[in-house]
């Protein structure tokens, strides 16, 4: 999304698996269209043969905003949390967490976003809530979540100055104000804590899982998600290797949550 970001784009809509980004009538697509090829021919010869699709239509000008606004209704999540968009009424009975979908990845259209939301639940009475670390935090959804749950000390970390941006944003839109946003990964977090959350990719996970183990109070929890399931197994192995131990696997699925624990 930053490359895009980069190239233009004005806005995207997470469609499960898909990734639709927006850009002005005027802008050159079969150029990028051409840069995207050869993209996917780097990927293929540096060994990743990750299926890479994708097509282009041309949106009729006057309903753009409207049709862009209308992929992001209220999205009930677990028992308790519905996701909503600024210009949505909040839902009473329900931790509402605004999220702006304009920049960064994690609008809860993503299935992996949505089942650490569900762990976070589930697990939040098992831990201390005194400190939560949202590793990779794009939107701020998750450390948003957190701070609704009650975790007293929250910190968003993201590798992409764009989601530091947006995450200070929709942290703002939810009138929360114990969540510290840095610019960085593990190396800006000196601190442990009760529970980190890291909805990231499996090969990061991995070589995150030793720092992730050290920075977990005892009895800590780390919720580790964006994992295919094919891909779960050496998850598993380098983060027990770090130390944890596994507690859960959720859901199963073609993407997986795993729920350690110190
Ligand atoms: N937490 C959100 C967003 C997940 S997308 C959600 O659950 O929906 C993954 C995010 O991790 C992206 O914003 C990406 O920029 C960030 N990221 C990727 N590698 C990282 C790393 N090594 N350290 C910290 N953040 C990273």
């Amino acid at each position: 999304m930053e490359v895009l970001t980069r190239k233009g784009s004005l806005g995207f809509l997470e469609e499960e698996q898909d990734l639709v980004a927006y850009f002005p009538g005027t802008f050159d697509i079969k150029t990028l269209v051409r840069e995207l090829d050869v993209l996917k021919t780097v990927l293929k010869i540096g060994g990743i043969d990750e299926e890479l699709r994708f097509s282009s239509t041309l949106v009729p000008d006057q309903d753009w905003n409207e049709s862009w606004k209308k992929g992001f209704t209220p999205l009930d999540v677990g028992k308790s949390f519905t996701i909503l968009p600024p210009w949505e009424e909040q839902r009473s009975g329900r931790i509402n967490l605004i999220i702006d979908p304009g920049m960064a990845f994690g609008t809860g259209h993503h299935e992996t976003t949505r089942s650490c939301l569900v762990m976070m639940e589930k697990y939040e009475g098992r831990t201390a809530k005194d400190s939560f670390l949202d590793l990779g935090t794009g939107t701020g959804l998750l450390a948003i979540a957190a701070a609704k749950l009650g975790y007293r000390r929250i910190v968003a970390v993201d590798t992409d100055p764009l989601a530091t941006e947006a995450s200070r944003m929709n942290i703002g839109l939810n009138g929360v104000t114990n969540i510290e946003v840095r610019d960085g990964s593990m190396d800006a977090v000196p601190e442990k804590y009760d529970c980190i959350a890291a909805n990231i990719i499996s090969g990061v996970l991995i070589m995150l899982a030793d720092q992730i183990a050290e920075h977990l109070n005892e009895s800590g929890l780390a919720i580790l998600s964006g994992i295919l399931a094919e891909q779960a197994e050496e998850v598993v192995t380098a983060v027990e290797q770090a130390g944890l131990k596994l507690k859960e696997t959720y859901p199963d699925d073609k993407w997986v949550s795993l729920v350690f624990m110190k």
